[in-house]
């Protein structure tokens, strides 16, 4: 329904997705082609891998642990508790292995969503207040910045960065999309810095330049909405795309019968970086 937050995990050369409105995560191995889903209790925005091998995620009850092999969950704290009217959205590991994930309502109501960092010590620190669809997010090859996306805003917006405590500052637009281009969605970014943005409503990925706010290339998808996207691969140049159905029409499903499909687009030519794993080791 809602195929969000792919995540390459190199080590069993497993490419992980998250279907938000499926409430589960699909794992599936790229050597033997074997597909395994994990289920959620409710609906999951995205998650990370830990470096015990489970997973940290966003659902509705907050952020929690769930035992990879059991489906077993462990809670670490729920935000947004208060929040009933919105759930969990896309989330990444920052360079420094710790889990940011944002909210956004689930009415289309504006500015009611956060961004959270979950950090070693499993404290949950608000990042970013009054966002409304909290989307992609990366961070610099140098880790100088942090690159967001408020999707409705149609920017990507970039933060100072501080590797050392997480903290951000001095927020500044660096590209601002074009209606035409469809909403900035998921987000990743490659060996030459440049960001790759999946498209909602565009048909599309498209790599931008931060530096100038340029879109300098462009993949074509059969599908109109067109939600997130990793790098991964022997050599970390597949691309891993995900996109949705929901809300699609019948008639728009006949146009497009792939939507919600995940899609592998191999030895794309550029590079990217697998996410460095939640870490565990300091508990
Ligand atoms: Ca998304």
């Amino acid at each position: 329904m809602l195929g969000e937050g792919p995540v390459w995990d190199a080590a069993h050369h497993t490419i992980l997705w998250v279907d938000i409105m499926g409430c589960a995560i699909h794992a599936l191995d790229m050597k033997s082609h074997a597909l395994r889903s994990i289920s959620t209790p409710s609906m999951i925005g995205s998650f990370a891998l830990c470096t015990d091998g489970n997973v940290l995620a966003a659902i509705q009850e907050g952020f929690v642990f769930i035992n990879k092999n059991t489906g077993e969950i462990n809670a670490i704290g729920n935000p947004e508790k208060q929040l009933k009217g919105n759930r969990f959205n896309d989330g990444k590991t920052d360079p420094a292995g710790r889990f940011w994930a944002g909210s956004m309502s689930l009415s289309g109501e504006k500015g009611t969503g956060n961004l959270y960092m979950v950090d070693k010590q499993l404290n949950i620190k608000k990042q970013v207040e009054n966002v409304s669809i909290s989307n992609g997010l990366c961070w610099s090859l140098d880790q100088r910045f942090f690159y967001y996306i408020d999707t409705p805003t149609m920017e990507v917006v970039r933060f100072d960065y501080d590797n050392a405590t997480g903290e951000i500052s001095n927020k500044t637009t660096v590209i601002t999309i074009p209606a035409k281009e469809g909403y900035p969605d998921g987000m990743t970014i490659d060996s030459e810095g440049m960001l790759w943005i999946a498209h909602w409503e565009g048909w599309q990925v498209a790599r931008w330049d931060p530096s100038t706010g340029n879109k300098i290339d462009s993949i074509h998808l059969p599908v109109s909405l067109v939600t997130s996207i990793c790098f991964g691969g022997e050599n970390m140049d597949d691309m891993f795309i995900t996109s949705a159905r929901v809300g699609l029409t019948d008639e728009q499903l006949a146009e497009e019968p792939l939507a919600g499909s995940s899609f592998i687009i191999s030895n794309t030519g550029f590079k990217g970086f697998t996410f460095p794993a939640f870490n565990l080791s300091q508990q």
